[in-house]
């Protein structure tokens, strides 16, 4: 287990460790650790996919949705991915900061002249979703003296961010008429693309193309379109257009159960900790906060370095299993805030210092952020986001 680690190389944000040039080092009670290679596969999977003339965004907001940002637009963009995407202006200026080129789209809002003047500077492109806010955004250009592609998104039925699809084509002939916008696209977003029943995507679809064919017959050159999320990429190519907007399945995470094996992805993401203190209780002995587990018998405990401090929602409490020696291992009583407990009683000669898989693959068994988010009633996608910045992120 720790020769295959020395290989792994640190990626912190702590720069004594990036110096140290260190390898996941017995240092580290715990940390995230990331597949460079599964990240190209499943680019390479997913463009293989997509419709001839269908360009790939990677859409690697909230920090590649807590696998590292620059990393995973590197590794995509040198897979095949055209374009990045990202939520915030910051994310954009970290992209650049590294030293990306490609295209950034800003999905989110932006509204003050500041803004505009960030994004002028770091050449990011901008969503843009009224009027009001198209004006304000070319005439803070016009201060500048500088020009920028800009992206309309049109609300088909998400009802959040997006001018109302029915005054799409009203919307594009005034940005069209603005100085110093160039309309890079024109999207929208689907809500229910990850549903079995196609029903409200397809309405959201032909909504779409209703504001495209408005658009088309004002005359004036039609921009670049598109529409798909990691969901409607996988299940619909009708949803193609000219590029798709892809995160989850990017991570190696399939929206919904029923869109699996439609490409074969592999999980990016995977979540280790070791093992700090083992030691036998008697049976009738509480464990941790609560008392919410009491032994039954004699039991083997192992402490964890990891907590919900770190990213372990406090809800998996003893609900939670994990991966030592190709086992799967119970987590016993509340998971604290950096530390947890695991019943090693079935691996009696286990060490200090061996490492625990929370996420990724262990022997035959894989340990998914779909298990935890089953668990917990929630998505996937929240299961990766949730994971700190305290833990290190090793790339390989
Ligand atoms: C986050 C986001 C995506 C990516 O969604 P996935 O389901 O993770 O593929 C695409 N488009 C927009 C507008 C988004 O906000």
């Amino acid at each position: 287990m720790l020769s295959q680690e020395s290989s792994l190389k640190l990626q912190s944000n702590r720069s004594s460790l990036q110096e140290s040039g260190a390898t996941v080092p017995l240092r580290e009670r715990a940390w995230v650790e990331i597949d460079r290679g599964a990240i190209a596969h499943n680019v390479r999977e997913l463009k293989h996919h997509l419709q001839q003339n269908c360009q790939l965004m990677a859409v690697v907001k909230a920090d590649a949705y807590g696998h590292g940002a620059i990393a995973v637009a590197e590794t995509a963009l040198e897979a095949g991915a055209s374009w990045l995407g990202v939520a915030t202006i910051p994310e954009g200026i970290q992209l650049r900061e590294a030293g990306i080129e490609a295209p950034i789209l800003l999905l989110g809002a932006v509204n003050s002249p500041e803004q505009i003047q960030a994004i002028a500077h770091w050449h990011l492109q901008p969503t843009l979703c009224s009027a009001k806010q198209a004006l304000i955004v070319s005439e803070t250009l016009s201060e500048l003296g500088k020009t920028l592609t800009v992206h309309l998104k049109l609300d088909t039925g998400m009802s959040r961010l997006g001018i109302p699809w029915q005054e799409g084509a009203e919307f594009f002939q005034q940005v069209s008429h603005l100085p110093h916008l160039q309309i890079g696209s024109i999207y929208s977003h689907l809500a229910t693309a990850d549903s079995p029943d196609p029903q409200i995507m397809n309405q959201q679809h032909q909504r779409f193309q209703e504001a495209i064919a408005q658009i088309k017959a004002t005359g004036l050159p039609l921009p670049k379109l598109h529409l798909a999320n990691s969901a409607a990429t996988l299940c619909d190519r009708s949803c193609h257009y000219d590029f798709v907007r892809v995160g989850l399945a990017t991570y190696g995470l399939y929206p919904a159960p029923h869109l699996q094996g439609l490409v074969s992805l592999k999980p990016v993401m995977q979540v280790r900790a070791r093992i700090t203190q083992i030691k036998t209780i008697p049976a009738g002995t509480g464990i941790s906060y609560g008392y919410q587990y009491i032994t039954a018998q004699e039991m083997t405990v192992a402490v964890v370095g990891i907590g919900y401090a770190d990213g372990v929602p406090r809800n998996l409490s003893n609900k939670l299993h994990v991966g030592i020696r190709g086992q799967r291992i119970p987590q016993v009583g509340a998971i604290t805030m950096d530390q947890l407990m695991l019943d090693v009683s079935s691996i009696p000669d286990l060490q200090v210092g061996e490492v625990v898989t929370l996420l990724g693959q262990d022997g035959q068994n894989q340990f998914t952020a779909d298990d935890w988010a089953d668990t917990l009633g929630t998505i996937s996608w929240e299961i990766l986001c949730s994971f700190k910045h305290r833990l290190p992120r090793v790339t390989r």
